[in-house]
């Protein structure tokens, strides 16, 4: 028997180390991604600034996982009536895979915006920005704006104001949004104290504001106005992985696709047990993956077993403990009706982030962590 993981980031790679304790030995556990590595996505934006944090936020695949088979491919296509994988490489087929790619940044067919701007998923895409900015902080009176108020847009908003100032540039830093607050998606409490912390930071936040177009010099926005742009990033949202063509599936409530193969994280539209829709993040990529590591187990003690009945597989049900964002050297907690900033929320941002990677085993780099933010935090 054959249980398959593509893509091994947040949901990815927590599956597979649950599936390695809950499965039997005796059932192969292969993990396919197209790098060796996995990458801490929520502290991505932290290389803009730090670009020495790159090391802290990289764990090995090899190193994360005990028993599973790591494959390095890219996955091209999936059939699942027929449960098997088309790789860059070959292909596997598989009993029961889970859908774990993530998503790319969408640009809703904007070609200007596709062609000017740069997009955040990747740590050479840290790299680019940094040296963007850095060139720009040469010109007089440089402009950076940043295209899209959601978790990440507000946190590369954070460290590109915080790096003008480390850097004594005098640069205007805008977050466009085209909803009518930051970060949309979340609990009203966290979207003020979000803005404020952005607003203390000195960036200029527009809400209510759509971007239309970009050329090289300047980001269009509805109404025809050009806003001048040395670095324009574009954080505006998500499509599926082109292996499931662009798409985000709808998932049931179990987190299966079809019978057989479960699609989770950033990857899936997931509505929860109880009718919410459930927001793109590493949080409830984590979440989801412990839902299907549960269900995955009983469809193959299932099918090793043999049985009159399906089993009963449990649901998904979105519940969060609260939000976390970095903004610059400031970070804003939403946990229930409560909000924190400045040191208290720093400081758990630092935890939640180092209570990761130890939690996939990165130990090491979760100390390092650590260690770079107390020093960052002594220097403020
Ligand atoms: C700058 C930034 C800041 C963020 N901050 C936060 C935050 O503070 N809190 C929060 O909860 N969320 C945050 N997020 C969102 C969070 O990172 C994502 O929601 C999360 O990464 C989704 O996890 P995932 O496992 O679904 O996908 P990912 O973590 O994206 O993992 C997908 C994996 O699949 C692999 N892959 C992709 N395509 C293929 C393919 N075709 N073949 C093989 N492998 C493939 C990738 O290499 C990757 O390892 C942030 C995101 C960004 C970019």
């Amino acid at each position: 028997m054959h249980v398959v993981v593509l893509g091994a980031g947040y949901a990815g790679l927590t599956l597979t180390r649950l599936l390695e304790r809950d499965l039997p030995d005796d059932v192969a556990l292969t993990l396919v991604d197209e790098s060796p590595d996995h990458l801490v996505q929520h502290e991505l934006h932290r290389v803009i600034r730090r670009p020495g944090l790159a090391d802290d936020i990289t764990v090995s695949l090899t190193d994360a996982v005990d028993r599973a088979t790591v494959r390095v491919a890219r996955v091209e296509d999936v059939d699942t009536d027929e449960r098997t994988v088309f790789l860059s490489d070959g292909s596997l087929s598989y009993d029961v895979g889970a859908i774990c790619i993530g998503a790319e940044t969408a640009f809703y067919g904007l070609e200007g915006v596709r062609e000017h701007a740069i997009a955040l998923k990747r740590l050479e895409h840290a790299a680019r920005i940094r040296s963007a900015a850095l060139e720009a902080f040469g010109r007089s009176d440089p402009r950076l704006v940043v295209g899209g108020a959601g978790l990440s847009g507000v946190q590369v908003a954070g460290e590109l104001a915080e790096l003008a100032r480390e850097e004594g540039a005098t640069a205007q830093v805008t977050l466009l949004e085209q909803f009518d607050d930051v970060a949309p998606n979340f609990p009203s409490n966290f979207r003020r104290a979000v803005r404020r912390a952005l607003e203390n930071a000195g960036v200029v936040v527009r809400t209510g504001t759509t971007v239309t177009d970009a050329d090289e010099a300047s980001v269009v926005l509805e109404g025809d106005e050009q806003l001048p742009a040395d670095v324009f990033v574009w954080t505006g949202g998500i499509r599926g992985p082109d292996a499931l063509e662009g798409a985000r599936p709808s998932v049931r409530g179990d987190l299966r696709l079809t019978d057989r193969t479960f699609a989770l994280g950033d990857a899936a539209r997931v509505v929860d047990a109880n009718g919410e829709p459930v927001p793109a993040s590493a949080q409830t990529a984590v979440r989801q993956a412990r839902t299907v590591a549960e269900n995955v187990s009983r469809l193959v003690e299932y099918d090793r077993e043999g049985g009159v009945f399906e089993p009963r597989l449990e649901s998904y049900t979105f519940d969060s403990p609260g939000w976390l964002v970095s903004v610059g050297n400031d970070a804003v907690a939403q946990l229930g009706p409560a909000v924190l900033t400045g040191r208290a929320a720093t400081a758990l941002k630092t935890t939640v982030g180092a209570g990761y990677l130890s939690s996939v085993g990165a130990i090491r780099n979760a100390a390092d962590l650590v260690q770079e933010e107390l020093r960052f935090a002594g220097g403020r």
